[in-house]
């Protein structure tokens, strides 16, 4: 009897589980076709230099143009490649696509490409980018691969092998989303990253927590003695890169310099912030 309600209990959400693994397996299909059919896109978010005021680099940010659905975001459909063995030739196509494009800026442009945990430990990984280094002829030093703080959940050992050997080649690394994943300080004495990411849920509320602003100070304070970079993310107020600024961050990326721009609008967008970020108010706000 208690077996027969274990029964109708399942059966009672099994529409709305239907919906959910009909709506997957229809993006894993399309997904498979998805690269041959050219729908995929990187757009391209500038990376501002705080400490020399300017633009220094972009990170790109990858973009699935669905026939259908219209454009769907990466969290939606990273993991899934993820799962069914695709993010390799997929991370394969992103490094290729931006170290080429990164080749026909500015010198002083570096290009951040993000790098999920799978594909990190994907054997090939280091070979995919020294191929889309010698085939863009990008320089080394310009790539910032980044990774997140779940590379290290597992063969922690491999990881730190890899990263030696991107490092070795001249590739910089950044730990992104720094802080939301399980930190354990100890990798960072095990690896010397060139860059630390603030995820943005600490600068969203930097302003306006006492919590966020003292984890804000720890970290920069942190990256700092460790000789790392410090870059704030999804920066969207004046008062929030102002905080940044004071609290000595180097860079910061978000909406308040630009969103996400499709390759076409690069060039207009490093041009915009070339010479310093001039929206209304910020020079003002900066001096006071
Ligand atoms: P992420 O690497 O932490 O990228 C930052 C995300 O924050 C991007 O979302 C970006 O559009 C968004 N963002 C930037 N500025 C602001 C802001 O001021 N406010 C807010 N609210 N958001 C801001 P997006 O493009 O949807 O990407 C989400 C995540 O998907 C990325 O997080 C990254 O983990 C992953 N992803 C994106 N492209 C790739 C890729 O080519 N390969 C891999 N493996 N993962 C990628
Ligand atoms: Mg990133
Ligand atoms: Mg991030
Ligand atoms: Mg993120």
């Amino acid at each position: 009897r208690s077996k027969m309600e274990g029964r109708g209990t399942w059966r009672f959400f099994e529409p709305a589980m239907d919906a959910n693994l009909q709506k997957r397996r229809s993006l894993e299909l399309d997904l498979r076709e998805a690269m041959s059919r050219d729908e995929f896109a990187l757009f391209y978010q500038p990376l501002y230099d705080l400490d020399q005021d300017r633009i220094c680099g972009f990170e790109a940010l990858l973009r699935w143009h669905h026939p259908k659905r219209g454009l769907v975001p990466p969290d939606q459909f990273i993991p899934i490649t993820e799962e069914i063995g695709l993010i390799t030739p997929l991370g394969e196509w992103v490094l290729n696509r931006a170290c080429e494009q990164a080749a026909l800026w500015p010198s002083e442009m570096k290009i951040a490409v993000n790098v999920s945990a799978t594909q990190f430990r994907d054997q090939g990984l280091v070979e995919v980018v020294s191929g889309a280094l010698a085939a863009s002829k990008l320089s080394p030093h310009r790539l910032e691969l980044e990774i997140t703080e779940s590379v290290f959940l597992e063969n922690s050992s491999e990881t730190i092998a890899t990263l030696h050997k991107l490092k070795a080649q001249g590739v910089r690394i950044a730990l992104d989303d720094f802080g939301t994943g399980y930190s354990s300080l100890s990798y960072l004495r095990s690896f010397p990253f060139d860059k630390l990411k603030i995820d943005k849920s600490f600068v969203r509320d930097a302003t306006a927590t006492h919590g966020s602003k003292s984890i804000v100070r720890a970290v920069i304070n942190l990256g700092r003695s460790l000789g790392m970079t410090t870059i704030a993310e999804g920066v969207e107020t004046i008062e929030q890169l102002n905080h940044m600024k004071a609290e000595g961050c180097n860079e910061a990326q978000g909406f308040l310099f630009s969103r996400p721009v499709p390759v076409t609008e690069v060039a207009s967008t490093i041009l915009a912030l070339r010479n310093g970020f001039k929206k209304k108010g910020f020079k003002n706000a900066m001096a006071s």
